[in-house]
């Protein structure tokens, strides 16, 4: 039996995970939790019988112990209550599927405690990797990823040298606007925005993924994961997709995991890694299937990418910046109070502004996290 908690139960890979636990009888689920949808929180509780079930909200939190006092789990509540879940004593791995920086602190009292990572949330390794990385190794605890690139890259440096790594190729779908110019990205709407062509997210990462963010987001991930210099990385547009990433090894070899955009196989082969398990679900039809094609991404108009390169190779607390200004700036378009567009003149701002710390500890993260969103809510 495996044991397992989740940050953030209630989201797009939180449910996708209870999914695959209700397929598999030998993963049990200690610790479930939410920000404040508490009505899902109560279902999950009363069809998994978690111990603990951590509330971000407080008002929430109160509300929900109402509403399962007849049950046996526990609620907790605000970051108290997160920290509580990730370090349950019981529970083997957490899956970290919040959504934001939040993660940092509960990912590392994880970690601190021995706990395997199932990673989602990659805000977390883009601000704090190099304190993370070392943290887990010293540890001796597994980071596995299900980001669905950076999945496709475990499994296919399985059983490699990693040291014969030559090139990390991340695939992107391209986003919604793929193909538009910056004079048509002007009038783009939040709803045009939600449709992915391809996968159904959450609405932080689907609007990253239309203004390339989230790819910026997965270089930066990918190069802690797999301990690579940032010039091994190359981003590879293809809009079916199909291919969800590649390594090209020393001697040319390119090995790539391909599949159906499904978020429940990079989570069950998180949770179950090395080993793998049916899943039910669509499957590539090679007769059916008409074309895989390629394009270099638009780095002049989509410019979540080149910005977060940038930030990448400022490194110590860039990376910070442009992850917090970045969730500030989703935040107020999600609320439609700036255009599509403001998000990057909003990165780029606080970017531009900000006095960089080389090295910086868990607190100066924090900080410049916190200082980087008073900034921007002053002004817009
Ligand atoms: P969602 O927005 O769908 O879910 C986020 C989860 O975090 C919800 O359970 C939410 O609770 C919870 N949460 C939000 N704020 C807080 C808070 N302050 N305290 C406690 N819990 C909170 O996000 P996704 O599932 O789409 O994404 C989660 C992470 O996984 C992100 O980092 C994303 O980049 C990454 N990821 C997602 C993929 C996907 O397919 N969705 C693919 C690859 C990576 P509530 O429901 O109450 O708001």
């Amino acid at each position: 039996m495996k044991n397992i908690a989740i940050l953030g139960s209630t989201g797009s890979i939180g449910t996708q995970t209870l999914d695959v636990v209700r397929r598999n009888s030998d993963l049990k689920v200690l610790g479930v939790s939410a920000g404040r949808n508490i009505r899902l929180l109560e279902e999950q509780i009363r069809e998994f019988h978690p111990l603990l079930a951590a509330v971000g909200d407080e008002s929430a939190a109160a509300d929900l112990r109402v509403r399962v006092a007849d049950t046996g789990t526990k609620v907790v509540s605000g970051m108290d209550g997160l920290l509580a879940l990730s370090a349950m004593e019981e529970s083997d791995i957490l899956v970290t599927a919040i959504v934001g920086m939040i993660g940092i602190r509960p990912t590392i009292e994880a970690i601190k405690a021995g706990k395997d990572i199932a990673l989602a949330n990659k805000e977390t390794l883009v601000t704090a990797g190099h304190l993370l990385m070392p943290l887990a190794k010293e540890k001796g605890v597994q980071i596995l990823p299900v980001d669905s690139e950076h999945s496709a890259i475990f499994q296919a440096l399985h059983g490699e040298d990693r040291r014969q790594i030559h090139k990390l190729l991340i695939t992107a779908s391209g986003g919604p606007f793929r193909g538009k110019s910056r004079k048509d990205l002007e009038t783009v709407t939040l709803q045009d925005t939600l449709k992915h062509p391809n996968w159904v997210m959450g609405r932080k990462i689907t609007v990253d993924s239309a203004t390339l963010v989230n790819k910026g987001l997965e270089v930066m991930e990918a190069r802690w994961l797999f301990d690579v210099d940032l010039d091994q990385i190359q981003v590879v547009v293809q809009p079916q997709s199909i291919i969800h990433s590649m390594v090209e090894f020393t001697d040319g070899a390119v090995m790539a995991q391909l599949g159906t955009p499904d978020m429940r196989l990079p989570i069950q082969y998180a949770l179950f890694y090395p080993e793998r398990r049916y899943l039910p679900g669509e499957r590539l039809d090679f007769t059916t299937l008409s074309q895989i094609t390629f394009e270099t991404p638009d780095m002049d108009t989509f410019l979540g990418l080149p910005m977060a390169i940038e930030a990448a190779r400022t490194g110590g607390s860039m990376p910070t910046v442009f992850n917090a200004a970045n969730e500030a700036a989703v935040g107020r378009f999600l609320e439609e109070k700036i255009g599509f567009l403001t998000i990057y003149e909003i990165i780029r701002s606080a970017m531009d502004r900000h006095s960089l710390i080389t090295d910086p500890d868990l607190d100066e993260i924090l900080e410049t996290e916190k200082e980087v969103r008073e900034w921007i809510e002053s002004r817009w």
